[in-house]
């Protein structure tokens, strides 16, 4: 039809574009009430040790329960954050909030539970960003060990420099660091050696092809040896399957992340979930 009148599919084409920037004008604008309105919550997904198969720590993970749209997930509104400057402050937001639970998890009896926060591209180069997070863990009263930030290659490797200045700066006050979605960008391990990095994450699309590509065996065999060589502990992410477990364990895999064990879940489900896994842990004993 757009061969036969390319007039009229013009002006469709035209009329999408229109479409598709109020469209992301409206999501900014319900955002930005979004994080007044207290829309916004946290989900946690456990991270599970594969040697004594308990829950090490979560992973949060930002939802958007939009009063029309329903539960929205952060693909979709991450980067309309990120372009219009928002995930600033909703990303000190996730950490306070992270923070708070962080407390309450001490509280509810489950000590050295890990808490991960993924920092983007433009907090990690906010200006204000080690001071803010700073005060937030000052406020919060936290044992700083058990916070992690979770950043990826790009954000890292853009300006070498800053990052080697904050991570350091962070980590002498006990935040640790891992790095996300590894495999998929262009550094390697080597170039990150400098680097305060306690953790790297496989990228899921990797652990996905398990099975059905050789390669994705040799890059996540790769990357286990390499980093710990580096004394660097490995997450995989996206695990499903019996398959990409056992692969996985037979590398010496130190922590896995994914449905196979659970799905990301609010706060209440998750206590529940530690609840339970502590109960079998114990009758096992
Ligand atoms: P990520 O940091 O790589 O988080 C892991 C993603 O993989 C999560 O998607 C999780 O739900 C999903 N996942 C975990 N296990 C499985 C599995 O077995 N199968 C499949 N298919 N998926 C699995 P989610 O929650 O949709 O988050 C997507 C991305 O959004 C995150 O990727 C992260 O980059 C970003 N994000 C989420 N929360 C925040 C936040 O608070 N701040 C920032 N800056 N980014 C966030
Ligand atoms: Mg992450
Ligand atoms: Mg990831
Ligand atoms: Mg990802």
């Amino acid at each position: 039809e757009a061969k036969r009148d390319p007039g009229t599919s013009y002006r469709f084409y035209d009329r999408q574009l229109h479409i598709s920037a109020g469209y992301q004008l409206r999501l900014e604008a319900d955002l930005r009430n979004a994080l007044r309105g207290k829309e916004l919550e946290l989900y946690y997904q456990p991270r599970i040790d594969l040697a004594t198969e308990e829950v090490r720590g979560v992973e949060c993970l930002l939802r958007w329960n939009h009063p029309e749209r329903g539960l929205v997930g952060p693909d979709e509104f991450i980067p309309v954050a990120e372009r219009s400057g928002l995930i600033v402050p909703i990303g000190y937001w996730v950490i306070e909030q992270a923070c708070k639970r962080l407390q309450e998890s001490t509280e509810l009896g489950f000590p050295g539970l890990v808490f991960a926060v993924n920092l983007s591209f433009r907090q990690f180069h906010d200006r204000k960003m080690t001071e803010t997070i700073f005060r937030i863990i000052f406020n919060a009263n936290v044992d700083t060990s058990l916070l992690e930030l979770e950043l990826t290659e790009s954000a890292m490797m853009h300006d070498p420099e800053y990052a080697q200045r904050c991570l350091r700066e962070l980590n002498q006050l006990g935040i640790s660091f891992a790095l996300d979605d590894f495999g998929t960008g262009f550094s390697s391990l080597s170039n990150l050696q400098h680097l305060p990095i306690s953790l790297v994450k496989i990228d899921k699309s990797f652990v996905q092809e398990l099975g059905q590509s050789a390669d994705a065996e040799h890059i996540i065999r790769a990357i286990i040896s390499l980093a710990h060589s580096l004394q660097i502990s490995v997450v995989a992410e996206g695990v499903e399957t019996d398959g990409q477990l056992e692969f996985l364990r037979q590398q010496h895999c130190d922590e896995i992340q994914g449905y196979y064990y659970a799905r990301p879940m609010p706060w209440n489900d998750l206590v529940q979930f530690m609840n339970r896994q502590n109960q079998s842990a114990c009758l096992q004993k």
